[in-house]
């Protein structure tokens, strides 16, 4: 699992000019949802190939005074639940503040990994920027610019060496031949009650409670004789034959189902509007590179004319999806569902393709008799050959001269002739281009 970064602090220190430093995301995901405070945003982050979730506990609404103090604390209390490591952030050029101080006695108290992070420090001897903090007793401050980039990325390998994160366990995924999925969606979509009706007909396998609340669920099932294993995203806990959600909507753990899923189950609610929250989840799926199948819910009870706008209103706005099919199931009825698995095994399928490398380079060859690059000044890019670089999502790399060169429209074409030829549905499809020189 992707270890989990907040970043707390006062207003104004530099949280979200880090955040967007970290991120580099133009599609983080803001988390009005009921029960969270507004403005959270929520990120995947990545130095060098260690990968992470950040969380930018973000601004604080202009209340009066002496709500900020306390609107604070549940800011940071929040983020201290869902985190396993937190990132103080620090005015280095306003020097220590009080509300500093409230942050810091809240922090000390904690069990979590606390790296105390001084911004602003661009120019300034580091020495001297720090000093200034040590009286807080969070250890030693590591002086930053998010704005610059100054030392960010000794504080974050810091972060993230102070967790100790255990090495893939390569026996336990070689057995695990089950595939992988994630049912995720905003509240109140149907998620819970989807795999009350999957689990209800299905021969449920024992799984293991989780040790905390923060750990997700994994709940193995057979369908079909196929083996799957359902991550759960909604806090489920077994009641008696049913399971019920104990939690409210958790963005970390949707975000951490995406990553470690093989197909994503986008849930999506036929009787509201697609929103923007649905919109940010989706965005993370495609740029995970996770398998999905769109299930719009609740289409029980709908008449002909709300079918077409509520299909109306996806097209528009989830139309970067179209590389995935959409079924309309309902969950409470059961219907929909055979259809649904029909297409999880089928991009599951798409998302694992083998393409040897022949193949790969005989329809590239194909698409660029059928139509050339278009030339970059006096020279056309040379696309030489192509092999596979990666599953799920399927990798295409492609060798050449120039390749620098190729447009992206030109990139989508050669996407579009291996979809073609490979069949592939259901899944992100990458192109890369190495050029030698
Ligand atoms: P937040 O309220 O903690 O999220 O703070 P912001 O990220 O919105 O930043 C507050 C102000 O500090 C903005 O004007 C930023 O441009 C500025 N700022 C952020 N990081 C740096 C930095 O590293 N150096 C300097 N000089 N200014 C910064
Ligand atoms: P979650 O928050 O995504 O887990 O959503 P729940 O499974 O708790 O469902 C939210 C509400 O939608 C509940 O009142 C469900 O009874 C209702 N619901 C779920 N599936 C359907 C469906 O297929 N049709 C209709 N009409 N209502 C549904």
């Amino acid at each position: 699992m992707k270890p989990v970064i907040a970043i707390v602090g006062r207003p104004n220190v530099g949280k979200s000019t880090l955040f967007n430093r970290l991120t580099r995301s133009r599609d983080a995901i803001v988390a009005d949802f009921s029960g969270l405070t507004r403005d959270r945003h929520y990120g995947n982050g990545r130095l060098g190939d260690r990968e992470f979730i950040c969380i930018d506990t973000g601004g604080f609404e202009p209340i009066a005074k002496t709500g900020i103090l306390a609107e604070m604390a549940k800011q940071t209390k929040q983020a201290v639940v869902e985190a396993d490591i937190v990132v103080f952030l620090v005015d280095g050029r306003l020097g220590l503040a009080p509300q500093d101080r409230v942050i810091a006695d809240f922090l000390r108290k904690t069990s979590r990994p606390i790296i105390l992070a001084v911004n602003k420090a661009e120019g300034m001897s580091a020495n001297v920027v720090a000093s200034d903090f040590f009286e807080l007793g969070l250890g030693e401050p590591i002086a930053i610019s998010s704005a610059h980039g100054d030392g960010v990325r000794a504080m974050l390998d810091e972060a993230l060496d102070a967790l100790k994160i255990p090495e893939p366990d390569d026996e336990v995924q070689e057995k695990d031949r089950s595939t992988r999925i994630a049912v995720v969606g905003r509240p109140n979509v149907g998620k819970s009650t989807l795999i009350n009706t999957l689990l209800g007909e299905e021969r449920v396998i024992a799984f293991d409670m989780p040790g905390t609340t923060r750990d997700a669920i994994e709940i193995p099932f057979v369908r079909g004789n196929k083996p799957y294993t359902l991550i759960d995203t909604a806090g489920l806990r077994k009641r008696g034959k049913i399971f019920e959600a104990i939690e409210k909507f958790s963005v970390v753990k949707t975000l951490q189902a995406i990553a470690d899923c093989n197909v994503v189950i986008l849930m999506l609610d036929a009787q509201q509007d697609i929103s923007e929250q649905d919109a940010h989840i989706a965005g993370f799926i495609v740029e995970a590179g996770r398998a999905l199948v769109v299930a719009i819910n609740k289409w029980d009870g709908l008449d002909a004319h709300q079918k077409e706008t509520c299909r109306n209103d996806i097209a528009r706005k989830l139309r970067f999806l179209d590389f995935a099919n959409v079924h309309t199931i309902s969950a409470i009825k059961g219907f929909g569902l055979k259809e649904l698995f029909k297409d999880v095994d089928l991009a599951f399928g798409a998302a694992m393709v083998k393409m040897p490398t022949p193949k790969l380079t005989r329809i590239m060859m194909d698409a660029v008799e059928y139509q050339q690059p278009k030339r970059v000044g006096r020279f056309r890019p040379k696309l030489r050959y192509a092999h596979q670089g990666g599953s799920n999502p399927p990798i295409v790399i492609i060798h050449g001269n120039g390749l620098e060169g190729v447009t992206d429209s030109y990139k989508r074409y050669l996407e579009g002739r291996y979809r073609e030829e490979f069949k592939l549905r259901g899944t992100p499809l990458r192109i890369e281009f190495r050029s030698s020189k």
